[in-house]
């Protein structure tokens, strides 16, 4: 196997916890012998302060992870996402959808089994289009997914990777036609994940389960870009001593805080159960 190149790529919206250690901590090693990328994911301006993305660099250097420079920001590549955005839009493959969260809800009002989130939906007539735009109307750029389909062609089907060790049939149909961008927004978190990973030749992806399913999107995104796949591999989600998810608000639960109560990273690593 080639050198690995993994990364960790926190959003500063709150204090690193327990679990973005271990997430750190498990790319980090995973990339002995080749290179560890330290990603700032920072394109939600609102809800991104600068105090946090401060303490990432802090609290990864205690732990002794060791990142390559420069930090990839991607804040300040919004517009290679929005090229990316209109690669789809020049090809047909994304469509404006105008509806609020509340009327796609009432839609699905008349298929309740159907989850809000999974649309499945087309462009609007063009006059219909033009009269919204022109309107101001917000709206987000939707995969279109049936477009996908038809435009990869023999490729959909065989759209697959591998995760943590298993060969896996990719299913973008359980997201629907995913939300890539909106409005003033040029990318979603998969777009510019996805994009920045290609970009920076990541080849193993390590990140917790709660990302599992996010992979089956990410693999048709990657093929609609002819981007390469990266292997991925998920790890177990940290539950606080409660038994409940780690939250960024719970200050007694970061890293700093678990600092400022003396623990030392060596005791971070034993809680997390990685070898000391
Ligand atoms: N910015 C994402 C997060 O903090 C990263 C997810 C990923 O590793 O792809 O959850």
């Amino acid at each position: 196997m080639t050198a690995p190149v993994t990364r960790f790529a926190p959003s500063p919206t709150g204090y690193l916890h327990l679990g973005h250690a271990f997430s750190a901590l498990s790319a980090f090693t995973a990339s002995a012998g080749g290179r560890f990328l330290l990603r700032i994911e920072d394109t939600d301006h609102t809800r991104c302060r600068p105090e946090f993305e401060t303490a990432i660099y802090q609290d990864l250097a205690w732990l002794a992870v060791a990142w390559e420079t420069p930090v990839r920001r991607q804040s300040e590549h919004m517009s290679a996402y929005a090229r990316a955005l209109h690669r789809l839009v020049d090809a047909g493959l994304v469509y404006r959808d105008f509806r609020t969260r509340r009327e796609i809800m009432a839609e699905s009002a008349n298929a309740p089994h159907a989850p809000v989130d999974v649309v499945h939906g087309a462009p609007l007539a063009r006059q219909e289009e033009t009269r919204l735009l022109n309107e101001g109307r917000a709206f987000a750029w939707r995969l279109w997914l049936d477009r996908c389909r038809s435009h990869l062609g023999a490729r959909w089907d065989a759209l697959s990777f591998e995760a943590d060790g298993v060969e896996m049939q990719a299913d973008p149909e359980r997201f629907g036609d995913a939300i890539l961008a909106r409005k003033e927004f040029p990318a979603s978190y998969h777009l510019a994940s996805v994009h920045d990973d290609a970009l920076q030749g990541v080849t193993l992806v390590v990140r917790g389960e709660d990302l599992r399913e996010a992979a089956h999107l990410h693999v048709l995104l990657q093929a609609l870009f002819d981007w390469p796949t990266p292997l991925y591999r998920h790890h177990r989600l940290i539950a606080g001593a409660d038994g409940k998810r780690l939250a960024k608000r719970d200050h007694a639960q970061t890293l700093r805080g678990l600092r400022d109560q003396g623990a030392t990273a060596l005791e971070v690593r034993a809680l997390l159960d990685l070898p000391t």
